[in-house]
């Protein structure tokens, strides 16, 4: 086997599945040179509302456009609180901070990676105006309880499915609904490595709620509604004409792709899931699981020492992520006591995301098991 060519993500192997067709969309696109809003950008927002049951479907440049977007249609005002997972990607953060509204933290579930009810609790306040679930890995948060209390405070919820786009939704009163829309709005990342990516940036946004698809729309496009009348202010957030060419196609294979990657976590589950020290990744009753990572806990600071043992050995894996929130020098108002968030903080010590791709392979994943085996027994 040429073990040389492990990808952690492997976006030429997909493109030469898909280049006939990819290629034809693109260059449909030349043809008519119709790259702003052009009809393949109607296409997909049609096609993935579609996909995602949902009302509307509101493309934009990408994936921290999206989020911004949502806090900027909510009307938030300054000094507003949002709360938000304390071991998250940052976007949520700096959008927030940038418009002057408060990020607050809330710690996350151990198994699952997210925001709990019972986390998110704990940080409220009087000046809490919105939460946001952020479906980390690939797996929705436990929504039923979060929605409870997002109601009983007249709380927005801004759900962040950049990671668990196709993941959907199996708690009682949810009949498989799409993750995205079961809060007031759910934004997403198109970004090429994410499960439906695109060849360069790109994001949307999902929602029930006409009248907040109608503030979107137009401040996505400088706030306008009818050209130089500015009723809002807006930022210029588009998805490129050959962006939703390429998406337009890959939307067509996603369940596909969430289907191979699925595949991919129960084969690891199978070959990892009895070596010490390492956890396998928490499987929620209440959501399905579209593994935008497949991502394992290393216990006893072993981890960092794996990394590096998988990397002598030409396997890539990336840490997401090295530090909490909390702990970031740019977002930490004030010193948090080593404890504060004490899950995001083992978190932030434990994960290790390993190879995953709709082109894994048994054989592939059979050798990365060998080589983690051999480590963590060499450990004992
Ligand atoms: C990728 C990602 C984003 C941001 O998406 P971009 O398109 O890169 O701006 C936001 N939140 C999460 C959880 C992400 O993984």
């Amino acid at each position: 086997m040429n073990i040389a060519s492990i990808r952690m993500v492997d976006l030429h192997g997909q493109y030469q599945r898909l280049k006939a067709d990819i290629d034809a969309a693109i260059q449909q696109c030349l043809d008519q040179t119709d790259f702003i809003n052009g009809a393949y950008v109607r296409q997909f927002q049609r096609d993935l509302a579609t996909y995602l049951q949902a009302e509307q479907v509101i493309t934009c440049g990408n994936g921290t456009d999206a989020l911004q977007l949502a806090f900027m249609a909510l009307d938030l005002q300054p000094g507003d609180e949002v709360i938000v997972p304390a071991f998250n990607y940052v976007a949520t953060a700096e959008v927030l901070t940038l418009l002057g509204l408060t990020p607050v933290w809330a710690d996350v579930d151990p198994d699952t990676f997210t925001l709990t009810a019972g986390t998110a609790e704990k940080a409220l306040s009087n000046r809490t105006k919105a939460i946001v679930p952020v479906h980390l890995f690939g797996q929705c948060a436990e929504m039923e309880p979060l929605l409870h209390l997002a109601n009983a405070h007249n709380l927005y919820v801004i759900e962040d499915i950049a990671q668990a786009i196709g993941s959907r939704y199996t708690g009682a009163r949810y009949n498989h609904q799409m993750a995205g829309t079961l809060g007031h709005v759910g934004c997403l990342s198109f970004f090429p490595s994410k499960n439906l990516g695109c060849y360069g940036d790109g994001g949307a946004l999902c929602t029930n709620h006409p009248e907040l698809a109608d503030r979107l729309q137009m401040i996505a496009n400088h706030g306008q509604r009818v050209k130089y009348r500015h009723e809002l202010v807006g930022v210029n957030s588009r998805l490129d004409t050959l962006q939703a060419a390429v998406l337009t196609v890959k939307l067509r294979h996603l369940e596909e792709f969430n289907q191979h990657r699925q595949l991919a976590a129960s084969r690891y589950d199978e070959i990892l899931g009895a070596i010490p020290g390492i956890r396998i990744p928490g499987r929620a009753g209440y959501s399905t699981h579209v593994f935008h990572q497949y991502t394992i806990r290393v216990a006893d600071h072993k981890r960092d020492g794996l990394q590096a043992y998988l990397h002598e050995h030409n396997i890539p894996s990336m840490v997401y992520y090295p530090m909490a929130m909390h702990q970031q020098p740019a977002y930490a108002r004030r010193q948090y006591p080593d404890g504060s968030f004490p899950v995001a903080e083992m978190l932030s010590r434990q994960v290790l995301s390993l190879p995953m791709h709709t082109e894994l392979t048994q054989r592939e994943q059979d050798y990365i098991g060998s080589v983690i085996a051999d480590y963590m027994a060499r450990q004992q």
